[in-house]
């Protein structure tokens, strides 16, 4: 092979074998690497993901003696690899709706940057633990079902807690063996509610053999889940809602 040189050699060297070696080995991968069949790549979220047209959405009610009207929150999901075996439910924004206008602006405010925050990608569950730390300096209320809301933005943060749980992002706390056994004392506890009211010949209320929160009306405040679901068993303080568990 002959190579014509047309300019002035200002300078030369001569190619070591083992240069030479280097060059066609990092040839040789180039080469490999584009024979490869290209894998599908696994979307992740990422905050220049382009809005579908439609989103499917869950709408929470947050209902609060500390507000007049209900609030009514909307978090809407994208659905990242539809159909694959990496499928992953995240969501992608929030909106709250209410007919009280007066803290409208801040509302707005915190679902802009929380939907931020979502479309920002990564782990967004922290957004919960913060929210759920809120506290209200006009003091919190009990939620139906015994749970204690330090404030409507700590029941913001939960409603979004239960969503990331549907969506499979957030673990619930509790093995299947375990919700198994915490129904069954429930279940135990109402039966014989209903049994000692019938024995006593009084009428019971739904209240107070728990039927409507799944709770006794005797039950005490949970010190882990805030949930007036605490009973005692067997000697020991146990929570009918978390499963926590202190004797003596
Ligand atoms: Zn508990």
């Amino acid at each position: 092979m002959s190579i014509k040189i047309s300019k002035k050699i200002k300078a030369y060297s001569v190619i070591k074998p083992e240069e030479k070696a280097a060059a066609q080995a990092v040839a040789a991968q180039v080469a490999a690497e584009a024979a490869k069949p290209k894998k599908a790549e696994v979307i992740q979220m990422h905050e220049r993901l382009e809005r579908p047209e439609c989103l499917e959405g869950s709408t929470y009610k947050i209902k609060s003696p500390l507000f007049e009207h209900a609030l009514y929150v909307t978090i809407n999901d994208i659905i990242l690899n539809q159909g694959t075996k990496h499928e992953q439910h995240r969501p992608f924004e929030i909106f709250i709706n209410s007919k009280n206008m007066e803290h409208f602006q801040w509302a707005v405010a915190l679902t802009r940057i929380m939907s931020a925050v979502f479309r920002k990608g990564g782990d967004v569950t922290f957004l919960v633990e913060e929210l759920k730390a809120v506290f209200d300096p006009r003091g919190g209320y009990f939620k139906a079902g015994g749970v204690y809301m330090p404030s409507v933005v700590a029941e913001l943060g939960a409603v979004i807690e239960d969503h990331l749980k549907r969506i499979g992002m957030l673990k619930t706390e509790l093995s299947p063996e375990m919700q198994e056994a915490i129904n069954k004392k429930r279940a135990d506890m109402q039966a014989a509610a209903k049994a000692n009211a019938v024995a006593n010949s009084v009428h019971l209320k739904d209240s107070e053999a728990g039927l409507d929160t799944g709770f006794p009306a005797n039950a005490t405040l949970c010190p882990k889940c805030s949930t007036k679901a605490v009973i005692l068993m067997d000697g020991c303080s146990t929570c009918l809602n978390c499963g926590y568990s202190k004797c003596g």
